[in-house]
């Protein structure tokens, strides 16, 4: 071994910098307070900082201590930005060893672990979400290719099952709620469905799906001669958090023997709740479900459940054989490689697997009901507020609310956004809503009180008045 070679591979480095940087993440932890949420550099101005760092050789620890500094800090109390999961500490522990062991997951012997905690871990919640005896899944890195392979597999099982006639292809449709996310859009262009064959069905004033335009425009599709083989329901929607009626929709797929896709991506996990599991009653029709555990999970990024109600189909949607990785044989889901979009895979189950295996179900039931209860305080405090209006009821940890005592609300909304993410004290977004910008918050922080909730309405406050 070259001198060099010997040092990324010494014990004795690796153990001392290993306990050092635990120290510095615990302390950056507790003092989350005392820092801001958001140290903001331009674009320019972090590339001349990386781009000096590079050429400079340094210790892992001083690199490690820089990034997590100049970074934004989801563990801060006044994160209430996007939606990505505030990592619970087991769980980033689980990602040293998946890191450590860097086991891929395409075939079995590689991946012996992870491919049986995938299968045990989506045995669980395909029993949890009622999808019965033939159901299971796997995990995928994100919710983006969850989306994906979900959809890949509900035109697979038309096509093999329904369609007889290969010209079908091109008259192939999906109905889907215009609030969406865009990873349904996305996954629909790269099948190759054109944009007309996408039909989104408008909400009604409390964000939901509007059932009777669905079933207008599934009985026009079909008087055209198109083929719609998935219907696609929001549990609950990005932009206001709303559940679509699953119940109502997964009767009519089932009726009409349409697949039935459920994006539960951020919040199929309300079923973890007893408080909240009616949100997504009637889940149980769903032919697939796609779930984020970097979402709701307390799981750090990213790792996404895809379930279904008949596991022998998400066989069929990869068929392509390789046959030196494996022999010819049916679905067997040792292999992960089989199932997936993915080759190489990292183990990603073992950090939402040591959340459950720690402390069960319940911190995922109790980690909802918190948020969830927390997000209709906030709607309260700004109701009451007449400097304020919310856009909608919460149902679950997403509100959009804006200010109104102005002129202009959409151009100021997005200003005093702006002045306020600089501050640095604060994390939200916003989004725009009929056309109108909103202030948007996602409650994801076990550490947010309604005390923090209160200073940020306090602050928006302070610099609205300076704006004016
Ligand atoms: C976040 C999200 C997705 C996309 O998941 P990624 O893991 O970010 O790829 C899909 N649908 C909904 C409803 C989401 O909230």
């Amino acid at each position: 071994m070259t001198d060099i070679l010997a040092k990324a591979f010494n014990s004795a480095d690796f153990e001392e910098t290993g306990l050092s940087l635990i120290r510095f993440l615990s302390n950056t932890f507790e003092q989350a307070d005392n820092r801001v949420v958001l140290p903001y550099k331009t674009p320019e101005e972090q590339y001349e900082y990386w781009k000096e760092d590079f050429g400079q050789p340094g210790s892992p620890i001083h690199l490690f201590k820089d990034v997590v500094e100049k970074s934004i800090l989801y563990h801060h109390p006044h994160y209430m930005g996007h939606q990505t999961a505030v990592p619970a500490l087991p769980a980033v522990l689980s990602s040293l060893v998946i890191d450590f062991l860097s086991n891929g997951m395409g075939v079995y012997e590689v991946g012996m672990i992870g491919n049986t905690m995938e299968r045990v871990v989506c045995e669980h919640l395909c029993q949890k979400f009622g999808l019965g005896e033939q159901s299971g899944g796997f995990v995928t890195s994100g919710g983006t290719l969850g989306t994906l392979t979900a959809i890949l597999t509900a035109k697979a099982h038309y096509m093999y099952h329904q369609s007889t006639e290969a010209a079908d292809k091109d008259k192939l449709c999906i109905i889907t709620s215009e609030q969406s996310h865009y990873c349904v859009q996305r996954a629909a262009v790269t099948m190759g469905i054109s944009e007309d064959r996408l039909i989104k069905i408008p909400v009604d004033n409390t964000w939901r799906i509007r059932i009777d335009l669905l079933k207008d425009a599934y009985q026009k599709a079909l008087n055209q001669g198109k083929k719609v083989f998935c219907i696609i329901a929001c549990a609950p929607s990005t932009s206001t958090g709303t559940y679509d009626n699953l119940e109502e929709i997964g009767a009519f797929c089932q009726a009409e023997n349409i697949w039935f896709h459920v994006d539960g991506a951020h919040g199929a996990s309300a079923i973890f709740s007893e408080k909240y599991q009616h949100l997504v009653k009637g889940i149980e029709y769903a032919d697939s479900i796609v779930m984020d555990f970097h979402k709701m999970m307390l799981t750090p990024g990213i790792s996404t459940a895809v379930l279904f109600k008949n596991r022998s189909y998400a066989f069929d949607t990869f068929r392509q054989e390789a046959e030196y990785l494996w022999e010819k044989q049916d679905f067997e889901w040792q292999h992960g490689g089989k199932s997936t979009f993915e080759c190489t895979k990292s183990m990603t189950i073992l950090k939402v697997y040591t959340l459950f295996k720690q402390f069960g179900d319940k911190i995922f039931g109790d980690f909802v009901d918190y948020q969830y209860d927390l997000t209709k305080e906030f709607a309260r405090l700004i109701e009451e507020n007449p400097q304020f209006e919310t856009a909608h009821q919460p149902d679950s940890n997403i509100l959009c609310f804006r200010y109104i005592n102005c002129e202009n609300p959409n151009e100021f909304n997005a200003q005093l956004r702006q002045k306020l993410i600089l501050t640095g004290e604060f994390y939200i977004v916003q989004t725009t809503l009929n056309g109108n910008v909103y202030l948007r918050v996602t409650l994801l922080n076990p550490r947010t009180t309604l005390i923090h909730i209160q200073n940020l309405i306090k602050s928006i406050s302070q610099i609205a008045e300076l704006l004016q």
